[in-house]
């Protein structure tokens, strides 16, 4: 477009071309360092059971504070590191400093055996032939049960994915892991994907989470999501609930579980624990009757 616009617009369009590729450079470099001095964090978001409020689990989410421009979001650092290649060493730092605080948590009483943590990785973490083994190994040495663990993937990953990657899923099933389509509802609409990969649940975008109760079309899209989830024997959480109708309106299509800033947004560890600590083990212990979890 730059060209069409005269050489002055050409001009500044390589301008700010310039500070946009100094600015991830710098990011990149910044990043790196931030792995290697240990400036990144976990935060943890309960998962909950719409109907109780009680958290099933919670979501793992990485956290980087820098120390000049303070908190930056995963929506900009993790798209730098995936092109830096730094994404499996990230990957790996959070999944093992997640599984870690899970091991830490069961052997305190923090939360109930069946407490689950959800970790997001990377197409590239899943091209990796030894991920199963190295997951493998990691439960073992924290005492994470693999019902406990569950792997959020994009749904890219399963269309786009190689045999590799293909093989992975399925060994990371065979352990007994629980992997989720991240983000449901956002890629494709071809949904062969669901019948080809072991996966056993998915996650509702927030994008159709916000209109429920308000915008028709939201509630129906959310209502046939679960419809063919539940066929297909796969779980449900949506995601981003923030108010009690878009509760509500979940609740009556049938979804079972939810996330969102309705009940609380990611905290670190600690104050995770504090929080949540009374109501986890407070709670029922339900199982997940309405999951059609194998
Ligand atoms: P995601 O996996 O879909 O995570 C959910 C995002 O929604 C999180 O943003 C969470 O803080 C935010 N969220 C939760 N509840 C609400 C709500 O009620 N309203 C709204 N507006 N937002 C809500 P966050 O932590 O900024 O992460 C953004 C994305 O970055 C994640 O989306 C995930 O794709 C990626 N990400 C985060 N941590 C990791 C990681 O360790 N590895 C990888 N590969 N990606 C990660
Ligand atoms: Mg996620
Ligand atoms: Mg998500
Ligand atoms: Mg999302």
């Amino acid at each position: 477009r730059a060209k069409d616009e005269g050489p002055g617009r050409s001009i500044i369009f390589d301008t700010s071309m310039h500070t946009q590729v100094r600015e991830r450079i710098e990011l990149e470099v910044a990043l790196r360092q931030a792995l290697a001095k240990e400036q990144l964090h976990v935060a943890y978001q309960p998962l909950v059971r719409l109907e109780t409020g009680i958290p099933v689990g919670a979501e793992a989410l990485v956290r980087w504070m820098h120390p000049e421009r303070g908190p930056i979001p995963p929506m900009t650092f993790i798209s730098i590191a995936e092109d830096a290649g730094l994404i499996n060493a990230i990957g790996t730092w959070v999944r093992k400093e997640a599984l870690r605080q899970l091991g830490v948590w069961r052997s305190e009483g923090t939360v109930h055996d069946d407490f689950y943590l959800s970790i997001n990785v990377s197409p590239r973490q899943l091209s990796d032939p030894e991920l199963p083994l190295i997951v493998s190994g990691e439960m073992v040495r924290y005492g994470v049960p693999p019902h406990c663990v569950a792997l959020e993937m994009t749904e890219s990953v399963m269309v786009d994915g190689s045999s590799v990657t293909s093989r992975v899923l399925f060994e990371l099933r065979e352990l007994g892991v629980r992997l989720l389509v991240d983000d449901f509802g956002t890629g494709f609409s071809a949904l062969g994907y669901l019948r080809k990969f072991p996966v056993t649940g998915v996650k509702i975008d927030r994008s159709f989470v916000t209109g429920l109760g308000v915008n028709h079309e939201d509630d129906e899209i959310v209502r046939a999501v679960v419809a063919m989830s539940h066929a297909l024997g796969l779980s449900v959480i949506a995601e981003g609930v923030e108010t009690p109708l878009q509760r509500e309106a979940l609740y009556a299509v049938g979804v079972v579980n939810g996330q969102g800033w309705l009940w609380g947004a990611a905290v670190p560890a600690d104050e995770f624990a504090q929080r949540w600590r009374d109501v986890v083990m407070g709670g029922p212990a339900v199982p997940e009757i309405l999951e059609n979890q194998s």
